[in-house]
């Protein structure tokens, strides 16, 4: 069969970008060839509606070992007792989980969207913000941070059935023991979704979420460095607090009902291939060589935030637990939007993003979010931090100048030959 050129000529270019430039997006990683191996797998070819030992179709014998094996190692990664790891995205996991234990109408309170928080976690614009009636909480904008008494006035005035604490552009550790006893107080279910800061919380560089919330979402492409995907966890497993019934009025336990969320109540059949290498990416991160990479991603995000702030970057928060930071460029005559534009022609990837009391749009915005993770797996370290800022306050103090940017990306393309991908 003739090769279809069309599209593959289209990925090997995509190859040579992300070989070519800096990769700045705090969403975004590189996963090991044995990862993307397992994702392009012939499991693909396979239908396996339900979980492993109870599916709806046969010739499951294979994928249900290695969903079992991607459901040992997650559980023995996060110290959970129970994973569901079909989800196909990290939207699928809070969509499940709000199927599972809601009902449409039902009040929910997360993190502003523009203070850093996901479209899932209560947007107009989301299922999360139609089905459910949402409010918010957000950071100071003295400090850049929650504000813990807040968010217990918010959440006893509103009394949500649903608490949601994680962002997605949040540098900071979170307090997930005051959460769980604002839940308590009001009876709400608490859901931590670690989206972004689950490598680290694996091995244990941040607070642990489980111990203290009913429930835990992530994506597994962020920091986790696996495939595209999500996953729910548990620590302990309940009885529902709500008493919520199926529709046959049988109380279940959350885990099952969880289950019910994703399949079926969200999703149809799982991606085995996606599952496969969610197991090698697990495998992976319980390796000590994972524990050095995120190490060293929570140090270089470190150097990065000192950087910016010594040279007169107004850094929200004014540094980062994690591996990530959220930077106001209004104080260097700069929109989000302008600065992202020449950022990618200087071959730094980096998106525009809503800071805290941002007067601009989504479109637009004011800021800036930039992570670690993906330079940190291709090889950077503290001391090369400084000179990836040096880079974008020269790109960024000069974003109208075409031969400035044009000297940086021929100095970062050159740089970058120094660290093969995917090798
Ligand atoms: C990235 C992210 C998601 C969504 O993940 P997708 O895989 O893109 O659906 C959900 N919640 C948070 C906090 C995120 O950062």
């Amino acid at each position: 069969m003739q090769k279809d050129n069309q599209v593959f000529d289209l990925i090997q270019k995509e190859h040579e970008r992300q070989l070519n430039g800096l990769e700045l997006i705090a969403s975004e990683n590189f996963a090991s060839p044995q990862v993307m191996e397992a994702a392009g797998s012939v499991l693909t070819n396979k239908y396996a509606e339900g979980l492993p030992g109870k599916r709806y179709y046969a010739g499951c014998e294979f994928v249900d070992q290695i969903e079992n094996l991607a459901i040992d190692r997650i559980k023995e990664l996060f110290g959970a007792t129970w994973a569901n790891v079909q989800p196909h995205s990290g939207a699928q996991a809070n969509a499940a989980v709000m199927l599972a234990t809601l009902n449409a109408g039902d009040k929910i309170l997360g993190f502003d969207l523009s203070h850093g928080g996901h479209l899932t976690h209560g947007s107009a614009v989301n299922f999360s913000g139609k089905l459910y009636q949402p409010s918010f909480y957000g950071v100071e904008k003295e400090t850049g941070t929650i504000d813990m008494d807040k968010v217990a006035d918010t959440a006893k005035k509103e009394m949500p059935k649903l608490i949601i604490c994680g962002a997605s552009a949040y540098s900071r550790d979170w307090d997930y023991e005051s959460f769980r006893a604002i839940a308590d107080e009001v009876g709400a279910l608490l859901l931590a979704d670690i989206s972004h800061p689950s490598g680290l919380i694996a091995r244990g560089l941040l607070n642990d979420p489980l111990e203290y919330c009913h429930i835990v979402t992530t994506t597994t492409h962020k920091t986790l460095r696996g495939p595209r995907g999500g996953l729910i966890m548990l620590r302990d497993d309940f009885e529902n607090p709500f008493g919520l019934k199926t529709p046959k009025g049988v109380v279940r336990k959350m885990s099952s009902l969880l289950d019910s969320g994703v399949f079926p109540g969200t999703q149809g059949g799982p991606l085995e291939h996606v599952i496969a290498a969610k197991a090698v990416a697990f495998g992976e991160a319980l390796s000590d060589k994972y524990m050095d990479y995120v190490l060293q991603v929570q140090k270089n995000a470190q150097a990065m935030a000192t950087s910016l702030v010594n040279r007169g970057f107004d850094v929200i928060s004014q540094g980062t637990d994690n591996h990530l930071m959220l930077i106001d460029l209004r104080s260097k005559d700069i929109t989000g939007k302008d600065a992202e534009n020449a950022l990618i022609k200087a071959d730094i990837t980096v998106n525009k993003n809503m800071v805290p009391f941002d007067d601009k749009s989504p479109f637009v915005t004011s800021g800036i979010r930039v992570g670690t993770a993906a330079i940190t797996t291709r090889g950077l370290v503290e001391s090369d931090m400084d000179r990836i800022v040096e880079y974008i306050d020269k790109v960024i103090a000069n974003h109208e100048n075409e031969t400035v940017i044009n000297s940086v990306r021929s100095e970062i393309n050159e740089w970058m030959k120094g660290y093969p991908l995917f090798k």
